[in-house]
């Protein structure tokens, strides 16, 4: 399942992600986290995004697509994936689907986040992210339990507030979200695959009204309800092959389809693909 998650900052996208991650094994590709993660490296790309990040301003579509572009050539996606934070203006959209197209992997959804604005800042406010494992949490509304520990230091979870979660870069990144990612509601109700969320209210409630807005492949994949009756947990399963498709798939047969995919992506990049336009040709450029 290829799905897109959309919705203005603090309407609970990342954390509906990481659920959706345990109960469909597809990944959640977070454009915000893959930026914060190269901006903690220090890396050319990180350097670049920075001043955007802190300002709430969106970051140069260029280096976005370049960055998806890369994470959705690996084979974790083959089975589908989890887009949250992107795309985020019409030309990345746009991007998207030519993109999509060259892979012959088309979106199956885009589902709209709705809440209100002053629930949006209250629940921006009481953001914490674990520094260790990268859990989000909310003080307000799903504190950590006070004997919970962090299950990559076996230690309490180190709470952290990003630095963009600040009154005035708020206001700034809700505006951004009006004017720039609200167009892309309509862009994709017209191509019949928008389905809209209340998004208020209680997190498992969400999580239960985001399963029907998909369906039935949300269900938990099997053995997961086995497992969390057993306290271990939905964990993921995208990254245990079945002993079947482990035989059905050999090295050469993955590697060549590696470079089967990183082939057409490169051909996107270059504007090769009949329908395709050089992408990132940021916010002026609307393309076709
Ligand atoms: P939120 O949805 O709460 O604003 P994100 O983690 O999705 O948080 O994004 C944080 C910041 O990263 C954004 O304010 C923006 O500067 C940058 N960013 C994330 N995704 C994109 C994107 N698709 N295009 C441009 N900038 C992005």
């Amino acid at each position: 399942m290829r799905i897109v998650l959309l919705g203005a900052p603090g309407s609970g996208k990342g954390t509906q992600a990481q659920r959706l991650v345990e109960r469909a094994g597809i990944p959640q590709i977070s454009t915000g986290d893959l930026l914060r993660a190269a901006v903690a490296r220090g890396t050319e790309l990180g350097r670049q995004a920075r001043e955007a990040m802190d300002g709430g301003r969106l970051v140069e579509d260029s280096l976005v697509l370049g960055m998806i572009r890369e994470r959705l050539g690996e084979p974790d996606t083959r089975r589908g994936f989890i887009l949250d934070g992107f795309p985020r203006n019409l030309a990345q959209a746009h991007a998207l689907e030519r993109l999509l197209e060259a892979l012959q992997q088309p979106l199956d959804a885009v589902v709209q986040f709705e809440v209100d604005y002053r629930e949006l800042v209250r629940r921006i406010s009481g953001r914490r992210t674990c520094a260790d494992c990268g859990r989000v949490f909310n003080m307000l509304t799903s504190p950590p339990a006070a004997s919970e520990s962090c299950p990559k230091t076996g230690a309490p979870h180190r709470l952290t507030q990003r630095p963009d979660d600040n009154e005035a870069t708020v206001a700034e990144r809700l505006r951004v979200y009006d004017e720039k990612t609200r167009p892309l509601i309509d862009f994709y109700r017209a191509r019949g695959l928008l389905r809209v969320i209340d998004a208020a209210g209680d997190v498992n409630e969400v999580t239960r009204r985001l399963a029907q807005a998909l369906g039935a492949p949300l269900r938990a994949p099997r053995g997961a309800k086995r497992r969390a009756r057993k306290g271990a947990g939905a964990r993921p399963t995208h990254h245990k092959p079945t002993r079947k498709r482990a035989v059905r798939q050999s090295p050469g047969k993955l590697a060549r389809r590696k470079r089967a995919v990183a082939r057409k992506v490169r051909a996107v990049g270059r504007g090769k693909s009949p329908r395709a336009t050089p992408a990132g040709r940021g916010l002026k450029g609307r393309p076709r």
